[in-house]
Formats: structure tokens, C-alpha cells, sequence
């Protein structure tokens, strides 16, 4: 007799549709028939720059056979002094992908609330934690749906995300839309992934509001995606629970390491981060240029692109074949789009040369 294991597990996971993340590097190059090297990565809004050389020393020299420190006491009191806020309202995570989970754990939400279309993460990670997604679809320019996400509160939901700038949009979300939504009896999760190319972050209504959550990652202005290093800012009584209830060692001594020497050189790495900001604007004005090409307005490093007269599918998969990654959404609502993430200068030449080529086949 075969046993079949799979009525250990558990049934409401049957269902789940996988997060669909883009795929590892080599991986690709091998399967467009390219060197990694003359790969253009455009669509998960790395800092292509990478890690400056002073990061990379703080890892060589850090002791990589020790396990690191459960309480992440110096990289959290070193972003605690940048983002303004107390040590105790600080959470360190493997990524703020590993924030969003542990919310969702420390609740256990019944149902959470999804502002569609953002980011994956929010929906995957609150089925996984049993919750129901309930879906309150943005309105005209992205914009969150207020009283949705009211009704939706009323109606049993007890997390609420919103992203700001979001993904894939790059539209900021209104201070008087979130004082609204934080009126709401509900923990409001409000992640700033992108806040270092925006500027405005809304920390300072962690004072008035210990229902908010604010999520930041050092993935995407520090250029050290590959490590996993995002955090939470919230009312010392949230982080408390959520250091109890994570993994001790969730952050690597890498990691920990790297995102402190991060910290302390940042103004070099606000360079680089002035550039993509800059290097954005060069690129949506290029992709306007060619004329089937709409590029929405952005606050983030990453551009969403209205796919005008042709099949945006297509199109993500023509530059694809020339070496040039860009993300593409399967959902209803964005098949018209592609999302493009902001390079540098010459990433954005390759971008155009390519567009053309497809232009011209
Ligand atoms: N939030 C948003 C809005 C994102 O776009 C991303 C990355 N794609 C994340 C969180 C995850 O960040 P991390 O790499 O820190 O897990």
C-alpha cells in the first residue's frame, strides 16, 4: 500500500498559485543563448550599479563562522538613527518580504486587504498564512480605493496593505488617503520599498498611529538585493511581538554587515540613486519618443509602460529574445503594460536599440 502523504498536509493550500519570481540569471542567459554579461536586467528593480566597494569590504571582513545576533542590535539601532525612530520600533528581516510574512503571522488575519494591482508578495503571503485575499481594485491612475478598503475593513479584514510608491504603478499614495485608511480598525501595512527614490516617507505618522507598519528594504536603493535585508518601523508594541515570534538568526552576518556599511556611505550610494532617478526620466522620454509607447508618470526606479497597438506580451518577449529582460503581468488589468525598471545610462541604449529592432522585424 502507498501512503499518500498528502493528507498530512493542509487543504487550503491546494489551491494556492505560486509567486511567480523572475528567474536566476545564468538560468536565463543560457536559455536566450546570451552571456550573463550582455544581459540587460530591467525587470525586478535592482540597483544595476551594485554594491559599492566599501560594502563589499564589510563582508569580506566580517566573521562569517559566527552566527549572527538575534537581536540585530547594531544594524537596528543604525536604522533606527536613519529613519529617525527609536531602536525598539525596529524589526530586521531577510528582505521585507520577510516583514510582510511576519505581520501576517503575528495576526493571523481571517482576511487582508489587497489594493490590485501591487505587489505579489501581499496576496502569496496571506494565503499561506490562511488568510482571505480580499481584492479592492485601484481607480483611475492607480489610486487606491479608500472607501473599498473602509467597506472591507467593516467586512471582518484586519490588514490592510497599501505601497507607496506602489509596483508596478510608481504612483505615491495621498498622506489625507492613509489617515483615512489608519482611522480604520485594522493594522495598516504601508510599504516604502521605493521611498529612497521618492523621498516623502510618511514615518512620522507612526507617532499619532500605532496601527501602522512601515516596510523598507535595503534591496533596491542599496544595490544588495542578493542578500536579503529589509525592515519594519512600527509602535514599539508591534515590534516587540514580531521579535518574538521570527527566526533568531533571520538576518546573515553578511547581510547585517553590508546594510550597515550601507548606512554609513550612503551619501556615496545616493549617487547611484540620483542617477536611476534621473535615468528614468531619460528613459520614459525615449520610450515616448518611439510612439506606441505610453509611459505612466513614476516616483520609484521603474517605469510602467502602456503597450499602445501592440501585443505588450510580444513585446516583453521580442526584447527577451535580444537579451533584454523587462517584467510583464499576466493579470487582466495590466495586459496592455510592461513594467521596466530604471539602469543605467547604458542599459536604457541597449532598452531603445532593442525596442527598435522590433520595430523594424
Ligand atoms: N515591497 C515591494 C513593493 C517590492 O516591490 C519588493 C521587491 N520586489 C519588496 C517589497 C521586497 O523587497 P525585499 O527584497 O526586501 O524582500
Amino acid at each position: 500500500m502507498t501512503l499518500d502523504i498528502r493528507r498530512f498536509f493542509r487543504p487550503d493550500l491546494d489551491e494556492l498559485e505560486e509567486y511567480v519570481p523572475v528567474q536566476p540569471l545564468d538560468v536565463l542567459a543560457a536559455e536566450i543563448g546570451v552571456p550573463v554579461g550582455r544581459l540587460v536586467k530591467l525587470d525586478a528593480n535592482e540597483n544595476l550599479y551594485g554594491p559599492i566597494p566599501e560594502v563589499v569590504d564589510a563582508i569580506m571582513k566580517a566573521d562569517l563562522h559566527i552566527y549572527p545576533d538575534p537581536g540585530s542590535t547594531a544594524l537596528r539601532e543604525a536604522i533606527a538613527a536613519y529613519a529617525g525612530v527609536g531602536a525598539a520600533q525596529v524589526v530586521a528581516g531577510s528582505g521585507a518580504d520577510e516583514l510582510i510574512d511576519l505581520v501576517l503571522r503575528l495576526v493571523q488575519p481571517k482576511a487582508v486587504v489587497d489594493n490590485v494591482p501591487t505587489f505579489g508578495m501581499y496576496s502569496f503571503l496571506a494565503k499561506i498564512n490562511g488568510g482571505r485575499v480580499v481584492d479592492v481594485a485601484r481607480t483611475a491612475g492607480f489610486a487606491v480605493d479608500v472607501a473599498g478598503c473602509e467597506a472591507a475593513v467593516r467586512a471582518g479584514a484586519t490588514v490592510v496593505f497599501v505601497t507607496s510608491p506602489n509596483n508596478p504603478s510608481g504612483n505615491l499614495m495621498p498622506e489625507a488617503d492613509l489617515e483615512r485608511l489608519l482611522a480604520c480598525e485594522a493594522i495598516v501595512v504601508l510599504d516604502e520599498a521605493y521611498v529612497e527614490f521618492s523621498g516623502g516617507s510618511h514615518v512620522g505618522m507612526l507617532e499619532r498611529f500605532p496601527n501602522l507598519v512601515i516596510l523598507r528594504t535595503f534591496s533596491k536603493w542599496a544595490g544588495i538585493a542578493g542578500l536579503r535585508v529589509g525592515y519594519s518601523l512600527s509602535h514599539p508594541d508591534l515590534a516587540r511581538p514580531m521579535m518574538a515570534i521570527k527566526q533568531p538568526y533571520n538576518v546573515n552576518v553578511a547581510g547585517d554587515a553590508a546594510a550597515r556599511s550601507a548606512l554609513e556611505h550612503r551619501a556615496v550610494i545616493f549617487e547611484t540613486v540620483r542617477s536611476l532617478v534621473a535615468e528614468r526620466e531619460r528613459m520614459s522620454k525615449r520610450l515616448a519618443e518611439l510612439g506606441w509607447l505610453k509611459p505612466l508618470p513614476s516616483r520609484s526606479n521603474f517605469v510602467l509602460v502602456e503597450v499602445v497597438g501592440r501585443s505588450a506580451k510580444d513585446v516583453a518577449a521580442g526584447l527577451r529574445r535580444q537579451g533584454v529582460l523587462v517584467r510583464y503581468y499576466s493579470r487582466p488589468e495590466l495586459k496592455d503594460y510592461i513594467r521596466i525598471s530604471a539602469g543605467r545610462p547604458e542599459d536604457t541604449d541597449r532598452l531603445i536599440a532593442a525596442l527598435r529592432a522590433l520595430e523594424a522585424a
